[in-house]
């Protein structure tokens, strides 16, 4: 298939990129490197420069034709800035995600693949999460995910997109090649941080609540390792037909807690990485692991990584390797 991948040059889509590739899919890249590199880009893949919000490039982008589908993954996706600068997330997850799709519309491309998260359930009312659950998100970045599923599955009915939204947990670890890995600037997410500690590049790792209601009071979550997100990707586009709205949770089904994955850390690096407890952070639900039934079963998916332990190994590999990320 030839496809074209939005935030390809970040750190799932590079991943996504490359599953792609190596599947023999014609794959030209757009993002505009703000958060992703160029270096993440797969070499058999095109990249194009450029911003959604350049309505003439993205449509010249789409003219040069023979497009079979798209995947997007560009967004914004920190929580926390989201509930600060609501409007950058409305304007560049929604409406720049309703200005790709008015142009897959006019060029008659029908097959999506869209980045969506478990934020939209916001506070399951229990875990494991189901499809089925209330999809009741608690922060501006879980709204402007939701109203995107909602304006492509009206669009499955209305102009026969095909569109299969991925609603995925915490993607972590690193090619297992050691050839790209996790680089964000700042980096917010736990796994990240906990190896700056291990290679002396900050104090200690602070755990944000330990008093949850939990096996060990700190918070619970599902770490996918991103090559099987990669994956999930590539069965999803494959099997995806014009007109068809799905929707999957993408996880485990494991949940690890964040002392649980500071000990898997210890373990791979063999460095004590000293842990202070720490308050709450702001919009945290205490317990979020996927029940990924529905898309095993469908999609014929199976996770390669369910051990915490085997998905730090990747994520050290990267990290030790680059200190410094892309850079
Ligand atoms: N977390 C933490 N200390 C940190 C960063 C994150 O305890 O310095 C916790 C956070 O509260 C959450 C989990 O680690 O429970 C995963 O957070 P991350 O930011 O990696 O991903 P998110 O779950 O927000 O997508």
């Amino acid at each position: 298939m030839k496809l074209l991948v939005t935030g390809g040059a970040g750190y799932v889509g590079s991943h996504c990129v490359r599953e792609l590739c190596s599947a023999g899919h014609e794959v030209v890249v757009f993002d505009n490197l703000s958060a992703g590199h160029p270096q993440a880009v797969d070499a058999k893949a095109t990249l194009v420069e450029g911003d959604l919000a350049d309505e003439q490039l993205v449509d010249r982008t789409l003219a040069s034709g023979g497009f079979d589908g798209l995947m997007h993954f560009a967004a914004s996706l920190d929580v926390g800035e989201s509930v600060r600068e609501p409007l950058k997330y409305y304007d560049n997850n929604a409406i720049n995600t309703i200005r790709l799709l008015q142009a897959m519309q006019r060029h008659e491309v029908h097959r999506l693949v869209f980045s969506s998260t478990c934020a939209t359930y916001g506070t399951p009312p229990s875990v494991p999460i189901t499809e089925d659950m209330p999809q009741i998100p608690i922060n501006p970045y879980g709204h402007t995910k939701l109203a995107m599923e909602w304006a492509m599955r009206d669009s499955a009915e209305a102009w026969n997109l095909g569109a299969c939204c991925l609603r995925y947990f915490n993607a972590s670890g690193a090619s297992a090649d050691g050839w790209i890995g996790e680089d964000h600037d700042p980096e917010s997410h736990l796994i990240p941080l906990i190896l700056q500690v291990a290679l002396g590049q900050r104090e200690q790792i602070s755990i944000f609540g330990v008093d949850y209601p939990t096996r060990d009071g700190s918070c619970v979550r599902d770490y996918i390792h991103v090559e099987d997100l990669g994956v999930v990707h590539r069965l999803a586009i494959e099997s995806q037909q014009p007109g068809k709205f799905r929707y999957y949770n993408v996880g485990t089904g494991v949940g690890n807690s964040v002392k649980q994955v500071i000990d898997a850390a210890r373990e791979v690096t063999a460095h004590d990485i000293p842990a202070t407890p720490s308050p709450r952070r702001v919009g945290d639900p205490a317990e979020l692991y996927a029940d990924p039934t529905k898309i095993m079963a469908e999609l014929g998916w199976k996770p390669k990584y369910t051990d915490i332990v085997d998905t730090m190994r990747t994520a050290w590999q990267w990290h030790k390797d680059h200190p410094e990320g892309f850079a």
